[in-house]
């Protein structure tokens, strides 16, 4: 059937590309989305797609599902944008941001493309009168905000058999890396100030203990596994002048770890380092959790459609303006990154897959959902290869020819992997045996606990 979704996505590309570009003109970062949230859900509605709105509690959170009964099959889609990347699309040197956000990790492809695979299935289950349901779930605050993680934890994907997904990137592959489980902690010291010529001696230092923190945890990071990683920002230093002893300091740090148990172990480590920091200071400190994710669990049955489907439907080919942007814009642009190529900008073959995982240091919230029901992922080549991760470059290349095509893909296969697995009870259950045996024997325990709320975040 990839021949229906392919022709619905053919019929509404330009209807994509005008989501992607608006999601791009009008980029907001984490749980502050709401105009790319009300534009969605207006094009869903549009669709006739039932939309509810405000899921979780969560303002820019919201569903447009159509069908009735089993399965039901969920694309999530992100719109977030991060801070300070906003660039003039398709400009090689970096412009002033302006202090303005910018789509730098691509989430207005990502959000138009997964909204082509739902409207795809949407017409599918109309045409066929199948039953199934298809629900487009729009998922704000990924960066820095974990919003599929309280989504699950409010049991949004309860009742979901199978979620598709992808990112921008500048391969075409399925997704199999096992991401790590994360959490942020916001540490906040509270000391006495004083000042620090004539009365030293009454002060006592909360930037003092912000540094002896990041001491001890730079120590840490010998004795800890392999696959954790540890990163920090300042985000207070308490104040401008060396003349006085800072009363206040906090630093926000990001803990990964391969999974949720070795993450709460080596959150224990960081905050033992804090207490102690604390104690030799005489300051006192504060842990609030920002937020948390889960790592990824793959799924290979479904991995394995989506891979057929890509294969079937073929990787868009660049034409020769694609290509001649793609040198030009690496040679200008990308020259300081070792995978960027301007003899071959573009990497437009599809990668093999062997049914095998492979370990990834990155995290996202896509691992949440992936605990509760059988998940897989694609990526697909909508830049060319070096473009760093949450860069101008990237938001520069956000509206380009290149992009668009890419996310056309991806809306192919996602809505014709869905379609396969709607009419395909055996791989259904499969896909559903698979999870179970990974999520064994505990099932999902949400890492973010109830009462903690999300922060709108306009620094990421
Ligand atoms: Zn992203």
């Amino acid at each position: 059937m990839s021949n229906f979704s392919n022709t619905v996505i053919d019929n509404i590309q330009d209807k994509l590309k005008e989501v992607s570009d608006f999601l791009w003109d009008n980029p907001e970062t984490a749980f502050s989305e709401t105009k790319s949230a009300a534009y969605l859900c207006k094009v869903l509605c549009e669709e006739g797609f039932t939309v509810e709105e405000g899921l979780a509690d969560i303002a820019t959170a919201f569903s447009g599902s159509f069908g009735n009964g089993k399965p039901v099959i969920a694309f999530l889609g992100e719109y977030d944008a991060l801070s300070n990347l906003a660039q003039e699309a398709g400009v090689m040197e970096k412009g002033d941001d302006k202090g303005c956000p910018g789509h730098g990790c691509g989430h207005n492809l990502l959000g138009a493309g997964s909204l082509g695979a739902a409207i795809a299935v949407k017409r599918y289950l109309e045409q066929t009168k199948s039953p199934g349901t298809v629900v487009f779930f729009g998922c704000p605050g990924e960066e820095g905000g974990s919003g599929k993680a309280f989504m699950a934890r409010d049991g949004v994907f309860d009742g979901v058999d199978v979620a598709f997904t992808w990112h921008p990137q500048s391969e075409n592959k399925v997704n199999v890396n096992l991401n790590l489980a994360n959490c942020q902690i916001l540490y906040k010291f509270n000391g006495i100030s004083s000042h620090a010529g004539t009365q030293p001696h009454l002060g006592r230092s909360a930037l003092d203990a912000l540094e002896l923190m990041n001491v001890g945890v730079n120590f840490l990071r010998e004795h800890m596994p392999m696959t954790a990683r540890i990163h920090y920002a300042i985000t207070n230093t308490g104040g401008f002048s060396p003349n006085v002893v800072q009363s206040h300091a906090e630093v926000l740090y990001l803990i990964r770890s391969a999974d949720l148990s070795d993450l709460a172990e080596l959150r224990e480590r960081v905050d033992n380092i804090a207490d102690g920091a604390a104690l030799m200071t005489g300051t006192t400190v504060e842990k609030q959790l920002i937020k948390a994710c889960s790592n990824a669990v793959t799924n290979h049955t479904l991995l394995s459609v989506l891979y057929d489907k890509m294969q079937e439907i073929g990787a868009p080919v660049p034409t020769e303006e694609d290509l001649s942007f793609a040198s030009e814009f690496t040679k200008k642009a990308l020259s300081q990154y070792k995978a960027a190529n301007a003899e071959h900008p573009i990497r437009y073959d599809i990668l093999p897959y062997n049914g095998t995982n492979v370990q990834s240091y990155g995290s996202s919230d896509v691992g949440d959902v992936s605990w509760v029901c059988p998940t897989a992922q694609i990526t697909t080549a909508t830049y060319p290869l070096g473009a760093p991760g949450h860069s101008w470059q990237k938001t520069s290349y956000g509206k380009s020819n290149l992009a668009h095509k890419a996310t056309l893909y991806a809306a192919k296969v996602l809505a014709a992997a869905a379609i396969e697995v709607m009419e395909n009870e055996e791989i259904l259950e499969k896909a559903k045996q698979e999870h179970k045996e990974r999520t064994s024997p505990d099932g999902y325990i949400c890492p973010i606990p109830k009462g903690v709320v999300p922060k709108a975040i306009d620094k990421i």
